[in-house]
């Protein structure tokens, strides 16, 4: 059971998703963050040529940093800013396949569905799969992890902080091992070559070391370490088959 050999059951508070929070002002100018399904969006917002702004109105999103509905009504220019965030967003065909592999993790994740007429039809009961994430120290669940918690991006070039441009050794997804960053870097070369069933696999592995799965990163074997890489992945690959 090496694939639970979790580290301490440390949980971090969850932050509200979907909330925009603004990162900084330029002039007049509001430059905001949200994030979504498939990443994370900054955009700029101006007041129209300096003249006075219509303000923000009161539905769409994203929300106002008073936690009210509200998008700029102004006329002026959105620009792109570069992000806040590490890594870049990921070009369009990785973004579908990253959303592909994520939807198929999902219901993988969910279990096995019942299907007995005494049991209301969409009912799962958690497998093997679903179980992975049965202990892991963030509390939540691998659907609930990729669903929602994690923000993919491109992570072309990217240094870890052993300053080891992880893309670079072929890998197809990394994340910063195991204090829940919510950062999973997809390498598009390595992650797009792959079948959509290990491209599935692999959203599972990196999400486990979300939750919180350590790592065995030396070639040593010891009664303590945690899986290496590969062990892990065969554990994923037979629990969710
Ligand atoms: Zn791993």
């Amino acid at each position: 059971m090496l694939l639970l050999t979790l580290a301490g059951a440390v949980l971090f508070p969850s932050a509200a998703l979907g909330m925009p929070s603004l990162c900084g002002e330029t002039g007049e100018c509001v430059c905001i963050t949200w994030i979504t399904g498939g990443g994370a969006t900054v955009e700029v917002r101006c007041p129209a040529n300096g003249g006075s702004p219509s303000g923000w109105s009161t539905s769409g999103d994203p929300r106002d940093a008073d936690g009210g509905d509200g998008s700029f009504g102004g006329s002026g220019n959105p620009s792109t800013l570069p992000s806040t965030l590490p890594g870049t967003v990921l070009n369009p065909t990785t973004g579908q396949n990253v959303n592909n592999a994520k939807n198929a993790a999902i219901q993988k994740l969910r279990g096995t569905k019942i299907v007995d007429e005494g049991t209301p039809k969409g009912t799962f009961e958690p497998n093997a799969c679903t179980n992975l994430f049965l202990n892991s120290p963030l509390g939540m669940t691998g659907g609930q992890i990729l669903g929602s918690y994690v923000t993919f991006r491109d992570g072309t070039n990217v240094k870890d902080s052993n300053n080891v441009n992880v893309c670079a050794t072929n890998v197809p997804a990394w994340t910063t091992c195991c204090n829940h960053d919510r950062i999973v870097y997809i390498c598009p070369g390595s992650f797009n070559s792959m079948s959509a069933n290990d491209r599935m696999w692999t959203l599972i592995h990196e999400a486990l070391h979300v939750g919180g799965q350590l790592e065995d990163k030396d070639t040593t074997v010891g009664p303590n370490d945690p899986p290496n890489s590969s062990q892990i992945g065969a554990d994923v690959k037979k629990a969710c088959p």
